[in-house]
C-alpha cells in the first residue's frame, strides 16, 4: 500500500530534509508549514515534484488536511532560542495545541507518529552526557522555558495519546543539528560563526566559551529520525554527534576550517545557558542500528558550500 507521510515543519530545517528523505523512501508526503520560522527556498526544489503537497496552515489551529496518511511527523516549532525568545507563544502553542491536533490525525487515521523533541528536555544538565532515562534540570519560569516546557509538554501528551488510545508513537529527543538550509541569521552558533568568518566579523563567544555541545550533521540526523519512523519504540530516543567540543574549541575549529583572520569577541552568556550536553546514543545504535557518519569538517564545508550558494543566487546590483 502507498504510504503517505503528514509533515509538520515542512518549510523549516530539519522538516524540509526529511520530506526530501520520506520522498526517496517513496513516500507521498504532505508537507504543513505556517512560515512562522520556515521558509519556501527549502522547499523551491520540490515544486515539479507529483508525489509531494504543501498546505499553509498553523497546526496549533484546529484543521483539516484531504487525505489518509500512514505517518504522521511533527516536526513545527521554532526552535533556535532567537526565534522562540522571540515567538514564545508560538512555541508553547505549537508545542501543546499543535501536538494535541497532528496526534488526532494521526490516531484518526491509525498512522504511525513521530514528535520532534530535543535536547533542551534536559535542560542545564547534571547528568552527562544525557542518557534518555535522565529526567533533566529545567528552569520553568527561564527564558527558555516556552521551548523546553512545551517540548517536555509534547512529549507528556504523546505519551498520554499513547496509552490512552494506542497510537503508535515515537519520540526524537534531537540534539544540535546544522547544514544546508540551517537559516544564516537565526542566531544559532553555528550559522553565526560561519558567518562571522566568512564575512570578516568578530567571532561572538557568549560567556568564556567553556560551555560545550555536540553538533550533528543533518544528514545523520535524518537518517536517524526515518529509522525511529519505522521502528516500535515509544520512549525517547537521543539522536545527535557525540562528539563534543566547548563553544571556544569550536570557535577554533570555524577559523581553521576558514582560514579566517577575524578576532573573537566575548559577550555576555544568555540567562539559562547549558553548561554542557552531549548525547549518549547507545540506545539508537542499539535499538535502530544508527550512528552519526559525517565528520565536523565534511559537515561545515558543505554548510559553507551551502551558505556561498545563497549568496552566489543574489542578483549583483
Ligand atoms: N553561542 C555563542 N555565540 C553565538 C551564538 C551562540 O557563543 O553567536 C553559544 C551559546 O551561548 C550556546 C552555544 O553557543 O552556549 C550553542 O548555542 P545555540 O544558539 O546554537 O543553541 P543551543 O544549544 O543553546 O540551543
Amino acid at each position: 500500500m502507498q504510504k503517505t507521510a503528514l509533515v509538520s515543519g515542512a518549510a523549516g530545517f530539519i522538516g524540509s530534509h526529511m520530506c526530501d528523505r520520506l520522498l526517496a523512501e517513496g513516500f507521498n508526503v504532505v508537507g504543513v508549514d505556517n512560515m512562522l520560522t520556515g521558509t519556501a527556498r527549502n522547499l523551491s526544489h520540490l515544486a515539479g515534484e507529483p508525489r509531494f503537497d504543501f498546505v499553509e496552515q498553523n497546526v496549533s489551529e484546529s484543521f483539516s488536511v484531504p487525505g489518509s496518511f500512514s505517518h504522521v511527523l511533527h516536526m513545527a516549532s521554532p526552535a533556535s532560542p532567537r526565534d522562540y525568545l522571540e515567538f514564545p507563544l508560538e512555541t508553547l502553542e505549537v508545542g501543546s495545541a499543535g501536538t494535541r491536533n497532528m496526534l488526532q490525525i494521526a490516531h484518526r487515521n491509525e498512522a504511525k507518529f513521530l514528535v520532534t523533541s530535543t535536547s533542551e528536555t534536559y535542560g542545564d544538565p547534571v547528568v552527562h552526557p544525557q542518557v534518555e532515562t535522565y529526567w533533566g534540570n529545567v528552569n520553568p519560569v527561564g527564558p527558555r522555558s516556552c521551548y523546553d516546557e512545551a517540548k517536555r509538554f509534547a512529549e507528556a501528551m504523546t505519551m498520554a495519546f499513547h496509552r490512552k488510545y494506542g497510537v503508535r508513537t515515537s519520540i526524537a529527543r534531537i540534539f544540535n543539528t546544522y547544514g544546508p538550509r540551517i537559516k544564516l541569521n537565526d542566531g544559532r552558533v553555528v550559522p553565526a560563526f560561519l558567518d562571522q568568518a566568512l564575512h570578516g566579523k568578530p567571532i561572538t563567544i557568549f560567556g568564556n566559551g567553556s560551555q560545550t555541545r555536540s553538533f550533528c550533521y543533518v544528514s545523520d540526523l535524518v537518517d536517524g529520525l526515518f529509522r525511529l519512523l519505522l521502528s516500535d519504540e515509544i520512549y525517547p530516543v537521543n539522536l545527535g554527534n557525540p562528539l563534543e567540543l566547548t563553544i571556544r574549541e569550536f570557535a577554533e575549529r570555524i577559523i581553521a576550517l576558514t582560514g579566517s583572520t577575524v578576532s573573537i569577541s566575548y559577550e555576555p552568556l544568555p540567562e539559562d545557558d547549558p553548561r554542557q550536553r552531549k548525547p549518549d546514543i547507545t540506545k539508537a545504535g542499539r535499538l535502530l542500528g544508527w550512528q552519526p557518519v559525517v565528520g565536523l569538517e565534511e559537515g561545515l564545508r558543505k554548510t559553507v558550500e551551502y551558505f556561498q550558494s545563497l549568496e552566489d543566487a543574489v542578483p549583483s546590483r
